[in-house]
């Protein structure tokens, strides 16, 4: 495992800035909930039901039920060493891009500035009758809460019956088929069209990390089986004592 890093950290500094791919793992360790692992939210909720487009338009309260008290508790969640990392590594020139699955909207909390959240956030709740945006965790009182014109709020989101944002989903794929090297990190790579970026990437010619506590990416050139904030840090660690050399 050591030895991994010894290899990583110099392809790391040879073929950077590399892109990141983040999902629910990175974000388990700021106590934010997986929703596909047990004990998980959507144990509790059918996201078909739930978190679906057509449940939306009959019926807002609901989707309101699962995610309102996230928004409202907006605050109390933060970046944990993970996110860090990744925003030290920006500013390091080591990343250039992070392209999420999680709608938690704690990259951009971490400091990273260039993030395209795929799945949209729940940082932004907008008005579904006037557009205005309410910014988390300032949204009106109620299940669901209301605009002043009376219009449904609704966070910023991609539901399930979606489309996922054009424009996002363009930058994701530009960013994974131009990089030389991919950091896939806490994404179970079952959800569609994250699961196949990697892959697109590696067709490019880029070479693949995976940090995650269970392999899901097996076409990964270097795994290591850690929680991101550990599996980051030691990979982190490694590159300044090849730049302090
Ligand atoms: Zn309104």
């Amino acid at each position: 495992m050591e030895s991994n890093y010894k290899e990583i950290a110099p392809l790391m500094m040879k073929l950077k800035p590399c892109v990141a791919l983040t999902g629910a793992g990175i974000s388990a360790e700021s106590g934010i909930p997986t929703f596909r692992s047990k004990g998980g939210l959507w144990e509790k909720y059918d996201p078909m039901v739930y978190a679906s487009i057509e449940t939306f338009q009959e019926d807002p309260a609901k989707y309101w039920t699962i995610r309102g008290e996230f928004i409202r508790d907006y605050d109390t969640y933060q970046p944990n060493k993970a996110h860090l990392v990744l925003a030290e590594m920006e500013r390091m020139n080591l990343l250039r891009h992070v392209i999420t699955q999680n709608i938690d909207g704690l990259h951009k909390k971490a400091g990273n500035k260039n993030v395209t959240e795929i799945h949209g956030s729940l940082r932004e709740t907008y008005c579904l009758k006037c557009s205005q945006e309410f910014i988390a965790p300032h949204v009106p009182e109620g299940l669901p809460p209301y605009c002043d014109c009376g219009g449904v709020l609704k966070p910023n989101t991609v539901l399930f019956g979606e489309q996922l944002p054009q424009g996002a989903l363009e930058t994701a794929y530009h960013e994974s088929t131009s990089c030389k090297l991919m950091l896939v990190i806490g994404t179970s790579a079952v959800v569609q069209p994250a699961a196949s970026l990697p892959v697109l990437a590696q067709q490019k010619g880029a070479k693949i990390v995976e940090v995650n506590i269970e392999r899901a990416f097996p076409g990964a050139d270097f795994m290591v089986k850690e929680k991101a904030s550990i599996g980051l840090s030691k990979i982190l660690e490694q590159i300044k004592k090849i730049v302090e050399l």
